[in-house]
């Protein structure tokens, strides 16, 4: 856990909530009910990983994967009981180590959204150029304000600030993903070409992107990509269109909910639990089981 007031504050609630029981109450609950916990990380360490793994393994959770979770919502496979769907975002370079790895070992199913972009050029996600020109002074809006504004240009901004600005590769390689795509635990969906929020996008931009990485993945691993992770979780009817015309099965957003017997049935707006990378176990046990988004003291994604 990063030592700072945040995580601080959260962890003394998070283990209150499991002191007085609130979390085994929610567990059991959970168990009864036709309920299926959706979790996502990004970059977590591989302590992070391993360790919300390992709770869950001892809780008795099962593990199903994106493709049980097609199968289920075509009513191929039964609903399950007090199962978990992990999937991850972005593509990151330490995934190989800290996710994979992890997922082959504990043999838990895994589906990794791929920015395709950052892994073909080996340029640095584009939020991370935003940082280090904040950090250095030389660009002053955020990478939140950036998110707000046209793709068009959000990318005049990026662009300017990739000329002064040097970062090395961030994202795994095609041929790390090749590599990883050899374990049956892992399957592969699309997180856009360059990870803009498509909702800022025009009609031809948010095609491209929902369109093209699924072609360029597919051309890689010479497999069906299916699934689909809407950056940022922000998306509109127009990109739930440009996905069921190119072919896709389902996507997921960021809404901090369960999935359900009834919104399974909403195949490209599945929710998901964020799981934080730098905050203590016990607020993620209380993330991975649904809890935390009851309370409202923290500000929680759609
Ligand atoms: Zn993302």
């Amino acid at each position: 856990m990063k030592i700072n007031f945040r995580n601080s504050v959260s962890y003394l609630i998070a283990i209150l909530y499991i002191k007085l029981g609130v979390v085994k109450r929610r567990q059991k609950k959970n168990f009864n009910e036709h309920i299926i916990l959706s979790i996502y990380f990004h970059k977590p360490s591989k302590k992070i990983f391993e360790s919300c793994l390992f709770w869950l393994k001892r809780q008795n959770y099962s593990f199903i994967s994106v493709n049980d979770l097609i199968e289920i919502s075509n009513g191929q496979q039964a609903f399950p009981k007090a199962a978990v769907l992990i999937t991850i975002d972005d593509g990151w370079e330490t995934n190989k180590n800290n996710i994979v790895e992890v997922a082959n070992a504990l043999k838990v199913p895994v589906t990794l959204f791929i920015t395709t972009n950052p892994m073909e050029t080996g340029e640095a996600f584009w939020w991370s150029y935003v940082k280090e020109a904040n950090r250095l002074g030389i660009f002053s809006n955020s990478i939140e304000y950036l998110k707000t504004i046209p793709n068009r240009e959000r990318l005049k901004y990026i662009n300017e600030i990739k000329l002064k600005v040097n970062l090395g590769r961030e994202a795994l390689t095609k041929n790390e993903l090749i590599d990883i795509t050899n374990s049956k635990y892992i399957s592969i969906g699309s997180h856009t070409v360059n990870h803009p929020i498509l909702p800022m996008c025009n009609d031809d931009e948010s095609l491209f992107e929902i369109k093209d990485s699924k072609n360029i993945l597919e051309n890689i691993l010479h497999a069906k990509v299916e699934s689909f992770a809407y950056p940022n979780g922000d998306f509109s009817l127009r990109e739930i269109n440009f996905l069921k015309k190119c072919g896709y099965k389902i996507a997921f957003g960021t809404a901090p909910k369960y999935l359900t017997i009834t919104n399974i049935y909403d195949s490209f707006t599945l929710p998901r639990f964020e799981i934080l990378e730098k905050c203590s176990l016990a607020e993620n046990i209380c993330r991975m089981t649904g809890v935390w988004y009851d309370i409202k003291l923290f500000k929680h994604n759609k």
